[in-house]
C-alpha cells in the first residue's frame, strides 16, 4: 500500500505510449487447496490441466452462442483498444480489451478452428502452455468486466464475458483466485461476504437504532427475520458496518419509517453481492441466488428490494427470475420458483431497486425532505459499471441513468454532471469491481482509477464538488481508498440514499 502512487493526470487524453509487460507481475494472489474444495472445485492444479482446459473451453462454446460469436466475430478495428480504464492507467497493451480477448481467442484457433489446427502461426493460434495459461491468470484477473468496451465494439463483442469463460476455466482446473472464491465460501459458511455471524448483526442493527434514535430523537427500527413483513430488504454485507456504506442503509430504513412500510432483512439471506457473476460460475450464481428465495419463502414477505450494490443488482435484474422465481419467466416446472410467484404481490416490480422504490414515493408525493440539509455538498454522480451497461430501471429507457440523479436533486439543491463521455453507458469503472477489490491489486485498483479520478478534478476544480454520489457498494470501498492517494478526502464518496437521509424529514406523514 504503501508504496502505490497515482499515476500523473494527462493533459490531453489520448491513447497512451504503450509500456509492454508493465502489469505482467500484478497477479492477484491463487486460491488455496482448502477454499477451492469448498466450492466444489480442484484444490489445486491438476495434471492433466491442459486436456480439461480444453474439454471446459469445447463446452463453454457449445453452452454459451455468445462465445463462439465473440471468438469468430471480432475483425480487431481497434475500437475499443483505448476504452479500458485499466489500459489507459497501465499502459500495459495486454490490457487493452481486444488483446485481453486475443489470450483466449488464439487458443480458440488453435484447438477449435481448422485453420488454426492446421496452420496456427498463419492465423495466429497458440498452443495452451503453462506460460499461456499464466497469462490468461494474470490478465482476466485485470479485467472488472465492466463491458465499457462492448460498448464501442461496432460487433458488441463482450469481453467481460470472456473474461467469465476464462475465469470458469481455470477454476475448472484448479487455478481459481482467492479473493472471489473465498468470499463465495463466506456466503455459503455464514451468510454473507464479510463473514459477518449472525449475533454480529443483530448487535450492529440494535446499535444503529440506538445511533439513530439519538440523533434524530425518532425511533427508526432495523427489524431482520421478522416473518410477514411485507419488503425483504437485501444488501450488499458491507452497509452493515462499512464507511460511507452504513448511512445508506440508515437512508433505507428512514424510507422505510417515513412510509410505514413493514420491512426487513434476513440473516440467511444477508448479503446482496453474488460473486458467481464474477467467477463466470452458474452453480455458484445460482447458489448464492437461492438464499435469496429461501429467505423470502420463509418470512412471507410480499416484495423484495434490492440496496446500492452494482453487481447484485444486475444479478437481480437479470438472472433473478430464471434463477430463483423472482420476477417474470419464472421456471414453470420448478415448484418453489412458482411457490414464490403466488407470494410476491406483482402489483409492484419484482424484484425493484431501492432508488426505483424511494423515487416512486417521491413521485407521489409520499416523503418531504429539507433540501437545505445537503446544502454543504456539492454533488456529482458516479454511474456503476454493473447498473449503468448490464441492468435498467423504472419503466423508460435510461432510468437506470436517470432516477438515481432524480433523487439526488429531489433531496439536494447541488448538483452537477461530469463530462459526458465518461457518464451514462460511458461510464468508467472505479478500478475495484469484477472481483479485484483486494489489497494484493492495489496497484492495478489505483491505476484503473485514473479516468475517474481526471474527471472528478475537473469538477472539483470547477465547481466545488465535494460529493460524489454512487449506489455500489464496491465503487464506494475502493474510492475510500484510492480517494487519498489521489490527493482527495475518502469522504467525497458517498451514496444516493445518504443524502436521502440527510435531508428526509420524519414524522410528518
Ligand atoms: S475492464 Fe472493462 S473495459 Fe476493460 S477489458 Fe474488461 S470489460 Fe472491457
Ligand atoms: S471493437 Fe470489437 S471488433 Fe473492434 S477490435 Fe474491439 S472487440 Fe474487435
Amino acid at each position: 500500500m504503501a508504496d502505490v502512487a497515482a499515476p500523473p493526470y494527462r493533459t490531453i487524453p489520448i491513447i497512451p505510449a504503450l509500456k509492454p509487460g508493465s502489469m505482467e507481475g500484478v497477479k492477484s494472489f491463487v486460491a488455496n487447496d482448502k477454499i477451492n474444495e469448498a466450492l466444489g472445485f480442484p484444490g489445486q492444479l491438476v495434471d492433466d490441466w491442459h486436456d480439461k482446459a480444453i474439454a471446459k473451453m469445447g463446452e463453454l462454446l457449445a453452452n454459451y452462442r455468445s462465445l463462439k460469436v465473440y471468438m469468430d466475430a471480432c475483425v480487431h478495428c481497434g475500437a475499443c483498444s483505448d476504452k479500458c480504464h485499466y489500459f489507459i492507467g497501465t499502459h500495459d497493451p495486454k490490457n487493452m480489451p481486444v488483446a485481453r480477448q486475443d489470450l483466449m481467442r488464439s487458443v480458440y484457433r488453435r484447438y477449435f478452428t481448422l485453420p488454426g489446427k492446421l496452420f496456427p502461426k498463419l492465423v495466429g493460434a497458440r498452443d495452451l502452455t503453462r506460460d499461456v495459461l499464466d497469462e490468461w491468470y494474470t490478465y482476466f484477473h485485470q479485467c472488472s468486466e465492466c463491458r465499457r468496451c462492448s460498448v464501442f465494439c461496432p460487433y458488441g463483442i463482450d469481453t467481460a464475458e470472456v473474461t467469465m469463460a476464462a475465469r470458469e476455466i481455470l477454476d475448472s482446473i484448479g487455478y481459481g483466485q482467492k479473493y472471489a472464491n473465498e468470499i463465495i465460501g463466506k456466503v455459503h459458511r455464514i451468510g454473507n461476504n464479510l463473514g459477518l455471524p449472525g449475533p454480529a448483526l443483530n448487535d450492529t442493527l440494535e446499535g444503529l437504532e440506538e445511533d439513530v434514535k439519538e440523533a434524530t430523537g425518532i425511533d427508526v427500527r432495523f427489524p431482520i427475520d421478522v416473518k410477514g413483513a411485507e419488503v425483504l430488504l437485501i444488501t450488499p454485507s458491507a452497509d452493515f458496518f462499512a464507511e460511507p456504506h452504513i448511512d445508506s442503509l440508515i437512508g433505507y430504513a428512514k424510507v422505510f419509517h417515513a412510509t410505514g412500510t413493514s420491512w426487513t432483512l434476513s440473516s440467511m439471506a444477508s448479503e446482496a453481492g453474488n460473486f458467481g457473476m464474477f467467477i463466470g460460475n452458474y452453480d455458484q450464481l445460482r447458489k448464492i441466488a437461492l438464499r435469496i428465495r429461501e429467505a423470502a419463502l420463509e418470512l412471507g414477505v410480499k416484495r423484495i428490494v434490492v440496496g446500492e450494490c452494482g453487481h447484485a443488482w444486475r444479478v437481480a435484474y437479470s438472472f433473478w427470475n430464471t434463477l430463483t422465481g423472482v420476477g417474470g419467466g419464472a421456471d414453470e416446472t420448478d415448484r418453489f420458483a412458482q411457490m414464490l410467484q403466488k407470494q410476491l404481490d406483482h402489483r409492484y416490480k419484482q424484484p425493484m431497486h431501492i432508488c426505483e422504490f424511494t423515487w416512486d414515493l417521491i413521485e407521489r408525493g409520499a416523503l418531504s425532505f429539507n433540501k437545505e440539509a445537503n446544502d454543504k455538498h456539492i454533488i456529482t454522480f458516479h454511474d456503476s459499471c454493473n447498473v449503468a451497461r448490464g441492468s435498467r430501471m423504472g419503466d423508460f429507457a435510461g432510468g437506470q441513468f436517470e432516477i438515481p440523479r432524480n433523487i439526488i436533486k429531489a433531496v439536494a439543491n447541488n448538483f452537477v454532471e461530469m463530462a459526458p463521455d465518461t457518464t451514462r453507458e460511458q461510464t468508467f469503472c472505479c478500478g475495484g469491481g469484477g472481483g479485484l477489490l483486494t489489497d494484493d491489486l492495489m496497484d492495478l485498483r489505483v491505476k484503473g482509477a485514473l479516468p475517474r479520478m481526471e474527471v472528478l478534478q475537473q469538477v472539483v476544480d470547477e465547481h466545488g464538488v465535494n460529493f460524489m454520489a454512487t449506489i455500489c457498494a464496491i465503487c464506494k470501498a475502493q474510492f475510500t481508498k484510492v480517494l487519498p492517494i489521489y490527493g482527495l478526502d475518502r469522504r467525497v464518496v458517498g451514496g444516493v440514499h445518504q443524502l436521502v437521509s440527510n435531508a428526509i424529514i420524519l414524522g410528518d406523514k
